[in-house]
């Protein structure tokens, strides 16, 4: 192989297209779908280059926020950028020739598109892993998402936790918890959420079928009619993610 890191990646080994070594698909998106009300789609991507390292904070199971910075483990993963070779179907945020960001992650079928604004706050959240497909990437910013969740929330205050489904169809799958300070309003908050001290709610369960694992992990020919093709659950089905 080559000395570019994206080739040396085992989590993207056998994702690139064979005519093209620097193309694979990613998982764009415009934040969650039951946001923002449209799916995400898998599209090629030429990598560019390693625009830095995501630092991702995994706390023990059972931890209750706010959590401290040395009583998480830390991992790291690349945050790769390329340039978007087609137009997407129906995404609104993501064009042909822009530039774009993305990272790995267990369970989702694809490398997912992340944006500057998830990638500076995810290092402040620990997202445990969903207890299905092992997903532990997210499509909005946490504070998108807690936003998302509870709408009526006064303004400039955040949950310290809170709960999610995942897209792959499974049960609740990620509690974030924003480390390691949170503002007053947010004490308050958890003085009222129970023993955990946690404010919670249920996600959207219906955001989609499961998706199969390890769907799409080939890079498929490129063609005119190719070019930007949707998640495959099974031959006929487009997922949903
Ligand atoms: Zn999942």
């Amino acid at each position: 192989m080559t000395s570019a890191p994206w080739h040396n990646d085992p989590a993207l080994l056998d994702r690139f297209h064979p005519d093209h070594p620097d193309d694979l698909q990613v998982l764009l998106h415009d934040g969650e779908p039951r946001r923002c009300g449209r799916t995400p789609e898998g599209c090629w991507v030429t990598v560019r280059g390693v625009r830095q390292t995501l630092r991702i904070p995994i706390a023990p199971e059972g931890t209750s926020p706010p959590l401290l910075a040395d009583a998480v483990r830390w991992v790291e993963r690349p945050v790769y950028e390329g340039i978007l070779l087609n137009e997407p179907q129906q995404l609104t945020t993501a064009h042909k020739g822009d530039t774009l960001l993305f990272v790995t992650s267990p369970g989702i079928p694809l490398p997912v598109r992340v944006t500057e604004a998830y990638v500076g706050e995810r290092s402040s959240w620990s997202i445990q892993p969903c207890n299905r497909c092992g997903a532990d990437q997210a499509l909005d910013p946490p504070t998108i998402m807690a936003h998302t969740r509870f709408p009526d929330a006064p303004a400039g205050s955040v949950p310290v936790a809170f709960s999610a489904f995942c897209p792959c169809g499974g049960r609740c799958c990620s509690r974030s918890s924003k480390m390691p300070r949170r503002c007053p309003s947010n004490r308050r908050r958890a003085s009222r959420g129970g023993s955990s001290g946690e404010a919670r709610v249920k996600g959207d369960a219906g955001s989609g079928p499961p998706l199969k694992r390890g769907t799409g992990r080939r890079p498929k020919p490129r063609g005119p009619g190719n070019a930007s093709v949707r998640i495959h659950v099974s031959g006929r089905e487009t997922a949903r993610y």
